[in-house]
């Protein structure tokens, strides 16, 4: 009987907190292992994951420079460290001696396609705030700036520039889709974003779906945690310009920030991790927010804002300062049967 080679998976984790890994194994119908395993997907190797001590590993990642093994999807998670100055030392990789980036260098060159899983891997994400000493970036983008480990120009082996599965953390399904896809041999440089993100998810706003839309409609705003309105006027909230299907395609069985009352940071986005400003207050110029929905011209967003306001009905203007509950739906009683 002819035997299918399945798809190889190698996993390593670099400058990041492990999130993305602890997200990817709350995955559900089906758990990480079955969705591996119905997408023809073998997993070499996961720090976390697997059994396999460290000579193993690294005869793994020798026999793959070398090209003695086929390794169809690296992904990386958290960000590459290239300090002090350039030269990677305050990652080396135990047991061989050599800086991580020179190996995730050497392993992409092989790897049919590159993957950078989370934010970290994708943009530098929250090893790259404030100073960093570190001089921490993403795979192919450090920040905004095209360019970093991998230079702006790298293609993988596949054809494609490494694939961006931003998030902080990532939903498993996020990563489990694109890997399926990739498996599959459907996934295509068209249905990746213009930061290389797969559009299966960033086609969406997390404004979509979003719980607190009603009050949103009519700009009755949370003023203070635990209020129940819309919280982009006053609370920080970029769920109108953070692209990704939170609120669609919820976490944990039901959950998303929005849901458990967490104005949106934009995690998705190059950078979110300084926004020049306190995460849940929103920066304002002459009372109006500065960031807008995206789409959404300045003069049309206050003509808008100033129409829904006065057209506000009591039950939102009530409920959206109210942490419960205030005003309920009314319902009209009709006459006759
Ligand atoms: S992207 Fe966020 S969750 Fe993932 S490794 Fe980085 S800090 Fe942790």
């Amino acid at each position: 009987m002819e035997t299918v080679e399945r798809f190889t998976l190698l996993w390593l984790q670099s400058g990041g907190c492990g999130g993305c890994s602890m997200s990817l194994l709350n995955a559900e119908s089906p758990d990480l292992y079955n969705a591996l395993d119905l997408a023809g997907i073998e997993l070499l190797w996961h720090p976390s994951l697997s059994e396999a001590g460290s000579e193993e590993f690294i005869e793994l990642i020798r026999s793959i420079v070398q090209g003695r093994r086929r390794l169809d999807a690296l992904c990386i998670e958290g960000s590459l460290m290239r300090g002090p100055q350039g030269t990677g030392r305050f990652h080396m990789l135990a047991g061989t001696g050599r800086p991580m980036i020179d190996w995730v260098r050497d392993l992409a060159a092989r790897a049919r396609y590159t993957l950078a899983v989370g934010s970290c891997a994708c943009f530098g994400g929250i090893t790259a705030a404030g100073g960093n000493p570190g001089e921490a970036c993403g795979l192919q983008y450090d920040g905004w700036a095209e360019g970093a480990v991998l230079p702006a120009d790298w293609r993988s082996p596949g054809g494609l520039p490494v694939i961006n599965i931003a998030g902080c953390p990532v939903h498993p399904a996020w990563v489990l889709d694109t890997l399926a896809l990739l498996a599959a041999g459907a996934l295509g440089e068209d249905v990746l974003d213009e930061l290389s993100r797969p559009r299966s998810y960033t086609d969406h706003l997390v404004h979509h779906g979003g719980p607190r839309n009603e009050f949103y409609e009519y700009k009755a705003s949370a003023e203070k945690p635990a209020d129940q309105g819309c919280m982009m006027e006053h609370m920080g909230c970029l769920g109108t310009q953070a692209r990704a299907d939170c609120n669609i395609r919820p976490w944990n069985g039901g959950g998303s920030c929005l849901k458990g009352g967490y104005a949106c940071i934009n995690c998705t986005a190059p950078r979110f991790e300084e926004p020049g400003h306190p995460f849940t207050e929103t920066p304002k110029v002459a009372g109006i927010p500065v960031g807008l929905p995206s789409d959404m011209p300045k003069a049309w967003f206050v003509a808008l804002s100033t129409l829904a306001k006065a057209a506000t009905p009591d039950r939102l203007r009530e409920n959206a300062t109210s942490e419960y509950i205030k005003i309920h739906p009314s319902t009209k009683r009709r006459s006759g049967p």
